[in-house]
């Protein structure tokens, strides 16, 4: 009698998920992340991104992460498995760095252009610098999802792939905050900081689906 094995690549392997630790607030995205039966790589240097499934860009400095992007030698091989479509979360800054267009960034900033948007960095406008809402979010069943944003990215214009998840009104105009195209899912606000794990949760499956594709494809 055959005794059934689990080989090591298979589905029910925890997932190994990189959460780029340069700057901003890495750490919190860890504990959520491990919470919740994650694998977590903290990428500091090029050589961690080598057994990693999926990546969080977590909130920081946008300006900052993307000089540090380029001291650590993390910005090229991280930009070529984004454009070979590995799962990303980019929350806030995060946000920013995933963008096609960043508004308002400096002049040498630059973004990874895995998703197509565009967003204003601090654009919220000066009274509501900070501020919380509670959203709907396609996908998330249960509550509503309680969204603590910080200096956040307004999206400008959205792609016509690009679908929308959550909006806040704000001054009478609906604003896209939580936007998913394709393995790829940012969010304006910060999900790690409010004790829910949905968000985290939803990135993961989208990690185990292309793990699956990826395994279909051999
Ligand atoms: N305003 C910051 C930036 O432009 C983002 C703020 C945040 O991540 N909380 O990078």
């Amino acid at each position: 009698m055959s005794t059934a094995t689990v080989p090591p690549d298979a589905p029910t392997a925890r997932p190994v998920v990189g959460v780029l630790a340069l700057q901003g607030d890495f750490a919190e995205h860890t504990a959520m992340l491990e919470s919740i039966g994650v694998s977590v790589v903290e990428v500091r240097g090029p050589s961690d991104l080598e057994r990693i499934e999926g990546i969080v860009v977590p909130g920081g400095e946008s300006t900052t992460l993307s000089m540090l992007l380029d001291s650590s030698d993390v910005r090229e091989p991280l930009a070529r498995s984004l454009a070979g479509g590995m799962p990303a979360l980019g929350t806030c800054a995060g946000m920013i760095l995933l963008a096609r267009e960043v508004l308002g960034g400096r002049p040498d900033q630059r973004s990874f252009g895995a998703i197509d948007l565009a967003v204003r960095r601090n654009a919220f406008g000066r009274q509501v610098d900070s501020f919380e809402a509670d959203l709907d979010v396609v996908g998330l069943a249960g509550p509503s999802v309680h969204a603590v944003f910080i200096r956040a990215p307004v999206v400008e214009r959205v792609g016509p792939t690009v679908e929308v998840l959550a909006s806040v009104e704000l001054g009478g105009e609906l604003r896209p905050v939580v936007c998913r195209e394709g393995a790829v899912i940012v969010a304006a606000f910060h999900p790690e900081l409010a004790g829910d794990t949905r968000l985290h949760a939803l990135f993961v499956e989208t990690v185990l689906a292309s793990r699956a594709e990826l395994s279909r494809a051999g």
